[in-house]
């Protein structure tokens, strides 16, 4: 059947209710090649009359892209999680697509200030990354995205062919098809034959985690610059494969919203992005007004949203020499809903984002030649920059943390930072060869590096729209310096080798030793203790003589002994040399028990460590992100499976079965407190961070205190009623670093070398020290702040707060952690102190966590 509904509403002619075909958002000036396919053609209904799957939308590109191979050339950039082809249509005219690999070359060049003098921009095509959809329940750009490649591809005469010839496009219908998957199924599913446009429905309301996540709950659009994803990474390979001039970034708003383009709020641009981006943003942004003037649909510009931090699409390609362009469509969520501005329909969504593609199109073409003389003057004015800079290099990494370093390493090279190796060790020991790199200033990514790197104190704003701090060694937990000469540099390192895991010692038939700093040493260890290895954890340090020699070993040493286990002397070295190898950590071998100091290997201060059987409340109320860093790092890192438990089945089963039970910042008022207790006092070990630990304290499960930061306001001063906005959004905690003081004596410190650990704070829970002097094992001191942005109030009430209280609850323990020590998946400075919590959180002996007797 060939039904299309075709009402329009009243008052607005462009806001029409119901799905439409390409009539309504086509341009009628041009004629189209009928051998292209349309989208109804490929995915069976018009744009907008559903929400496009991403599997259909897929079949739609490729379909393009073989009706139209002289105009397309598709690419696969990887897969998702779940498995989806992440697709790059590559669209440029017939005569650019027979020399693409020439062109993309020439335009590379001009980032390269040793090469970029010498190039004739006169008609060298601009490059213009479109991105869609990187939140998966923000559809309207992903389903415009159909509407975009067809026009390209189809689109006939002068116009069109003068555009193709002047750009190409690289061109990415769906940041996230993962989340656009989930979103789309739950769109359609309650979707009603006569649209129900009540916002109150189903449909608009979606079920925990939502749409807007990939697989593991995280915020792609927050991952841009730690590419801890697999998304991000395949991304980052084409944007750097081919330099763009202009990325845009399609999103979707708050639904009584009109359409948001950048600029965004210009005091709150990273003072590392040049101002002649931000003019050229304006420029650009005049043909989007135009374009959105044209069809009478209302915007706004300057407001809301920011340029500030580099994670983000329409920021990251700021600090290097591109523009990024974010857009904001009111969402319709569903299909058709009722807001403050009428009804809002998913068509008109859907048309908004496809006119300002179109008015990006134009815009770069008109200012083609402009954008890549910026580009260029951006890349040569690097050099200048680092002679203006006072430090000349970095240089960082952890001679005891090698996994660390290298993910470190790897990140800095996803974004094409040159980086070279330590000649010799460092005669203050602080940086060894081989476990250690040098990033010099002086190089082409000058600004991203000093993105990546700096400490940020000072701002000319005290609102965010995201996190006010991200320095990278402080979240990663690396040692780093400043050097404000340059060293002698190492070889440049061109491909990063993980080092090799191995057993030192060979095999032994009396005990191993594994030192717990490396990264990746819990999912070893949860790996043995699975396969039915008995290890030991020592709450002592030891000196003890091994094959080349006496080594001194830390608090959290893990010791294996030969004898104690079921497996033979041949199977035990097989299993520990298996992980050693997987894991790329290093085992020593001792014949002996007798330690030249410290605790000889038989004593009791060596613990044996039980297996983590880990649950973790998540669902409904949750904070889906936090919970997703949870998951992430214990599937993904550490190999360690773990339960989901909602708040009702919590309620419904036995939790004995768990020995481990995480609760993350949220909600918790659906589950049952007494069998929380009940479960805590017979021996559970409770991890709470953030929220979570007001919630347990509010409800008589922990007896944790708080402070409470003074109120920057009172009724004796003078306020006008316009400040207000900005003098509520100062008091917010939006997210910095500070440093906590860690006695590295107790279990929940081990692997930690630094007497100071960073922490991410986005939080207003500020917890008092412990009555129990032996259980505040992570604490603020008089200036914990170390980069990033927070109120004078605020940062009152965190100094000589407490970062992480133990409490004896029973004969169970609580991990109260205040911050998120798990932020975003690239605080690995965190990860520590969390896989301690869920490891050694049960060894913490009684009579250091108790408050009362
Ligand atoms: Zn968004």
């Amino acid at each position: 059947m060939r039904k299309i509904l075709f009402v329009c509403c009243l008052f607005s002619i462009a806001n029409c209710l119901s799905a439409q075909d390409l009539k309504y958002y086509l341009p009628d000036s041009l004629t189209y090649n009928p051998s292209i396919p349309k989208p109804k053609d490929i995915i069976y209904h018009e744009v907008g009359e559903w929400h496009v799957t991403h599997d259909r939308l897929v079949n739609y590109m490729k379909a393009l892209a073989t009706a139209a191979p002289d105009r397309i050339k598709l690419e696969t950039m990887g897969f998702t999680y779940e498995g989806r082809p992440q697709v790059l249509l590559i669209i440029t005219s017939p005569k650019n697509q027979q020399h693409l690999e020439e062109i993309r070359q020439q335009h590379v060049k001009l980032t390269d200030p040793s090469q970029s003098s010498s190039l004739n921009i006169e008609n060298m095509p601009i490059v213009l990354y479109i991105g869609h959809s990187i939140h998966g329940n923000e559809p309207s750009g992903a389903n415009a995205s159909m509407l975009t490649a067809y026009y390209l591809a189809a689109a006939q005469g002068k116009q069109i062919d003068e555009l193709l010839d002047d750009v190409v496009v690289l061109f990415d219908p769906s940041f996230n098809p993962d989340g656009l998957q989930r979103f789309s199924t739950w769109a359609n599913q309650h979707k009603s034959k006569n649209l129900v446009s009540d916002p109150n429905s189903r449909e608009f309301n979606e079920v925990w985690p939502g749409g807007r996540f990939n697989h593991y709950w995280f915020d792609l659009n927050r991952d841009w610059l730690p590419a801890v994803h697999v998304e991000s990474q395949n991304r980052l390979k084409w944007f750097h494969m081919w330099k763009p001039n202009i990325l845009t970034d399609h999103h979707e708003q708050g639904s009584n919203a009109t359409f948001f383009f950048q600029p965004g709020v210009a005091s709150r641009v990273n003072p590392l992005t040049p101002d002649k981006n931000q003019e050229l943003t304006a420029k650009l942004a005049k043909f989007h007004a135009a374009f959105l003037d044209r069809i009478g649909s209302m915007y706004f510009t300057k407001e809301n949203y920011d340029d500030f931090y580099y994670g983000k699409g329409s920021t990251y390609p700021d600090v290097q020499g591109c523009i990024g362009i974010l857009f904001e469509q009111a969402s319709s969520r569903g299909h058709l809903q009722q807001t403050s501005n009428g009804l809002l329909s998913f068509p008109f969504t859907i048309k908004n984002q496809f006119t300002t593609a179109l008015s990006t199109l134009e815009g770069a073409k008109a200012l083609r030649k402009e954008f890549l003389e910026y580009q260029r003057n951006f890349f040569k004015g690097a050099a200048d920059r680092a002679a203006a800079f006072a430090t000349k290099a970095y240089v960082f990494g952890d001679k005891n943390d090698k996994a660390k370093t290298f993910e470190f390493a790897t990140m800095l090279k996803r974004h094409q930072i040159e980086i070279n190796e330590l000649p010799d060790n460092w005669s203050d020991k602080d940086f060894e060869k081989g476990s250690a790199f040098i990033v010099s200033l002086n190089q082409p990514q000058h600004s991203l590096i000093r993105g990546i790197f700096d400490k940020t104190l000072e701002y000319k704003d005290s609102l965010f729209y995201d996190i006010t701090a991200w320095t990278m060694p402080l979240a990663f937990g690396l040692p780093s310096k400043d050097l404000v000469a340059m060293p002698a540099l190492g070889a440049k390192v061109e491909s990063l080798n993980f080092p090799k895991g191995e057993i030192i010692g060979g095999r032994s038939s009396y005990a191993y030793l594994l030192e717990w700093d490396e990264l990746y040493a819990p999912a070893a260890i949860y790996e043995l203790i699975n396969g039915g290895v008995l290890t030991k954890v020592a709450t002592n340090t030891f000196d003890i003589a091994i094959n080349s020699g006496n080594r001194k070993f830390d608090y959290g040493t893990i010791m294996i002994p030969v004898k104690a286990q079921t497996d033979d002397a041949e199977t035990l070295m097989t299993k520990i040399s298996a992980v050693a190898e997987k894991y790329r950590i290093r085992f020593y071998a001792v014949k002996t028990g007798n330690v030249n100091s410290g605790s000889d290997l038989g004593s009791a201060r060596f613990v044996t460590i039980t297996k983590p059987n880990v649950a973790m409340i998540v669902g409904q109320g949750v904070n889906a992100t936090d919970a997703g860093e949870v998951w992430h790092l214990l599937d993904q890192r550490m190999n360690i499976p773990a339960t989901h438990l909602e708040q009702s089945t919590f309620n419904r089963i036995d939790p004995a079965q768990y020995n481990t039970l995480i609760m993350v910042g949220g909600n918790y008022a659906d589950i049952n407190k007494d069998k929380l207790k009940t479960w805590v006092q017979g021996g559970g070990t409770l991890i709470l961070t953030e929220e979570a630990v007001s919630w347990a304290a509010q409800n008589g499960i922990t007896d944790v205190r708080f402070k409470r930061a003074k109120s920057a306001t009172d009724s004796t001063q003078k306020l006008v009623y316009v400040d207000r906005p900005e003098i509520d959004g100062a008091q917010q905690i939006y997210g910095a670093i500070f440093g906590a003081d860690v006695d590295l004596t107790h279990p929940l410190a081990y692997g930690y070398n630094q007497k100071t650990v960073s922490l991410f704070k986005a939080n207003k829970v500020f917890m008092e020290k412990s009555k129990n002097a032996f259980a505040t094992p992570f604490s603020y001191g008089s200036n914990p702040l170390q980069s990033g942005w927070v109120s004078k109030q605020n940062l009152d009430a965190i100094k000589n707060s407490a970062a992480v209280v133990v409490n004896a609850v029973g004969n169970g323990r609580v991990i109260n952690i205040s911050d998120n020590p798990n932020f975003r998946a690239f605080w690995l400075g965190g990860s520590k102190l969390f896989m301690n919590a869920i490891f050694f959180g049960r060894i913490i002996d009684a009579a250091s966590a108790r408050t009362q007797e």
